[in-house]
């Protein structure tokens, strides 16, 4: 299948009465391929360019095709940057010989070493959590723990969870591989199979929308779906958002499962400096506030506020362990779901 892309000039800046030297500055551009849609990302570009005059060039597609694009492209690339989403995603890119590393005191200062790659391959932007989802009223969540404990045969049939393939899913069993072995997670994964409510089917909002139907009683998902159906226009949307209840897991253990969306410079940039602003103006207080505001996700740096959405679900542990683990153990946690019998 050949996919055809199409750039789109985020800036369009005006060169009428420009002097030589401004002109060359408006010239300065920067390229980035993104997996985020683009609603989600091109307002913050807009914003770069009328901060710094650099003009950015955005590819958006999704997450697999623009990896093999870059693969394919190699150092004929013309992309600067990458942003993806799942840290097993940007470890992939790293691994595929896409990405390069590269140093910034500000990037460093400001994202948690756990948020980052630790040669500078790739900077978390945003962070996600995947807790439990319950049907108020059906689950009473004194019942609820741990992800572990969701193997219990107390809740055969009332788990509803998307397929295996799922990157999101691969790095919540790595995070459990990581947290012990690759064993227990196996017989972890069993059990929480035979306690599936349907064979795995659609997006995390479906599961939201089946366990509201009744069809379960325990969505796995990521919060911020859940936000966003809550503020949908479909009224249908919300109701069934209303219906569910998020819980934290493992608070008194390691915390729940978090992970990032994030950005690194590929291979080929020409433009790094360019690039390295971009990042660095991604990590800004406004941009952080606004990225995660916009798709209910929270901030990657400490000390911005959060949504009122996720403010209403109230402060809970993470996980601390050092994302870059997901990326490394994805291979054991897509071997062991398939052992295991999850579709
Ligand atoms: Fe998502």
């Amino acid at each position: 299948m050949r996919v055809k892309f199409n750039w789109v000039a985020v800036a369009v800046v005006s060169l009428v009465g420009l002097t030589a030297a401004q002109s060359a500055v408006a010239a300065d551009e920067v390229n980035l391929y993104s997996a985020r849609k683009e609603k989600l990302i091109k307002p913050l570009l807009d914003r770069f360019t009328h901060t710094t005059g650099i003009k950015v060039n955005l590819v958006t597609g999704k997450a697999d095709v623009l990896l093999k694009r870059l693969q394919m492209e190699g150092k004929n690339s013309p992309a600067d940057l990458l942003i993806t989403t799942d840290a097993g995603r940007l470890h992939r890119a790293k691994a595929a010989g896409v990405t390069q590393g590269f140093k910034s005191s500000l990037l460093e200062s400001e994202i948690p070493a756990s948020f980052r790659d630790s040669e500078g391959h790739w900077y978390g932007l945003t962070l996600r959590s995947r807790p439990i989802l319950y049907v108020k009223g059906r689950v009473n969540p004194a019942e609820l723990s741990t992800y572990e404990a969701l193997a219990d045969p107390k809740w055969r049939g009332r788990i509803c969870i998307r397929s295996s393939s799922n990157i999101y899913n691969q790095s919540l069993v790595a995070s459990m591989v990581a947290s012990s072995d690759v064993a227990k997670t196996e017989m972890w994964v069993a059990g929480l199979v035979k306690n599936f409510a349907r064979p795995p089917k659609g997006g995390d909002r479906d599961q939201i929308k089946a366990a509201a139907a009744g069809q379960c009683d325990i969505a796995i998902a990521n919060t911020y779906y859940l936000a966003g159906m809550l503020t949908s226009k479909d009224a249908g949307q919300r109701a069934a958002a209303e219906k569910m209840a998020v819980f934290w897991p493992n608070q008194n253990g390691r915390g729940a499962h978090v992970n990032v969306s994030g950005i690194a410079l590929t291979k080929a940039a020409k433009n790094r400096a360019n690039a390295i602003k971009l990042a660095e103006y991604l990590i800004g207080e406004a941009a952080q506030k606004w990225y995660a505001e916009k798709n209910g996700e929270y901030p990657v740096r400490a000390g911005v506020a959060q949504s009122s959405v996720l403010e209403h679900w109230g402060k809970f542990k993470m996980d601390s362990l050092n994302l870059s683990r997901l990326g490394e153990l994805n291979p054991d946690a897509v071997k062991l779901m398939d052992r295991a019998g999850w579709k």
